[in-house]
């Protein structure tokens, strides 16, 4: 590894690189051993990179934000791509935003609400990137990335750049055919509406009242931790289910919202993985509702 570490930093000196980098400096659940390698690329050094872990073997794990992860305390072993900041440039061309992955929903949302353009309201307060959110078909409050995306540019395994429509995405609920063909998501085109900026703003406000009010927004978290299984409510049985404030270790089924597991202050991540597990176990026991997990676990717990 220090050779090819070695052989990285020469090819691209500027690239942002670091070795055993603890994760839970990038998850917003505060939780997570060390990355082996981690580096936060430019869209110029991102493919150079990626050809040279595979050139050389090393196993790629690519994050956003890190708002919808749970990493092992372990860590994760090769190489931890984090599209973020350096990939964070966000551009309006009429009723078009087109935003590098890695910049966050907030400032997405922020920059059209200046620019006079709307339907973006729903996303100012997903804590996650734009690459994140496309991924993840991020949504709240009755809007999805699938109403507002035109296309996406992707990077593929073999480094060639693929621009992608909604169609070809296969979004779906918290779903879409990125992980499987384990693209990278490099830029996404959005087609908004134009709309007064006070109204805009006026919306945005009221939908992060009413998440100051609904969630544990105090604790870290990675939002919800279930998946909506059709025709009910994850937080809702997981509190019908006698579950609200139960604790395993420093995580807890969340008081204010028993959706979300928070970390109290010192959780690990097996702890959060024996609380998603009893929480399941007795979900199915009591109502015979498979709860699936909606946060990632990756590395190795
Ligand atoms: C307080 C709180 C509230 C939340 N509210 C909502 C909500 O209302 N609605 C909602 O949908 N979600 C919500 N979430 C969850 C989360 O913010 C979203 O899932 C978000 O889209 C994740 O984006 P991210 O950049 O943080 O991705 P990460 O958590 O870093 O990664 C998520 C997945 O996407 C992959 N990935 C990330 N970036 C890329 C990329 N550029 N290319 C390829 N793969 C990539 C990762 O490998 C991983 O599989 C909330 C989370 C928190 C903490």
């Amino acid at each position: 590894m220090k050779q090819w570490l070695d052989s990285v930093t020469e090819a691209m000196p500027e690239l942002v690189i670091r070795t055993e980098e603890p994760m839970s400096k990038h998850t917003t659940f505060r939780i997570g051993g060390a990355a082996e390698v981690f580096a936060a690329p430019d869209a110029r050094e991102l493919p150079q990179l990626l050809a040279m872990a595979k050139g050389a073997d090393v196993p790629v794990t690519v994050i956003g934000n890190g708002s919808n992860l749970l990493v092992g305390d372990r860590g994760i072993a090769g190489l931890v791509i984090e599209i973020g900041e350096r990939m964070s440039e966000v551009r309006i061309e009429g009723t078009i935003l087109v935003a590098g992955a890695g910049a966050l929903l907030s400032k997405a949302a922020q920059t059209a609400a200046a620019a006079g353009l709307g339907d973006l309201e729903f996303a100012a307060g997903i804590p996650g990137s734009v690459g994140g959110a496309v991924v993840m078909n991020a949504g709240a409050y009755g809007g999805e990335m699938k109403d507002v995306l035109q296309s996406v540019k992707v990077l593929t395994e073999e480094g060639e750049l693929l621009i992608l429509t909604t169609e070809e995405l296969e979004l779906g609920y918290r779903h879409s055919c990125v992980p499987e063909r384990k693209y990278i998501v490099v830029e996404a085109t959005m087609e908004l509406s134009a709309k007064p900026e006070e109204e805009i703003r006026a919306y945005m406000a009221e939908l992060r009242a009413k998440r100051v009010e609904k969630q544990p927004l105090e604790y870290p978290s990675a939002g919800s931790t279930f998946k909506r299984p059709e025709g009910y409510f994850a937080g809702k049985l997981i509190m019908d289910a006698g579950l609200r404030g139960y604790t395993v270790g420093g995580a807890q089924v969340s008081e204010k919202h028993c959706g979300f597991v928070i970390n109290k202050g010192d959780a690990t991540a097996a702890d959060v993985r024996q609380l998603m597990q009893d929480v399941h176990d007795r979900v199915k026991e009591q109502f015979d509702v498979e709860l699936e997990p909606e946060v990632k676990m990756i590395g190795s717990f």
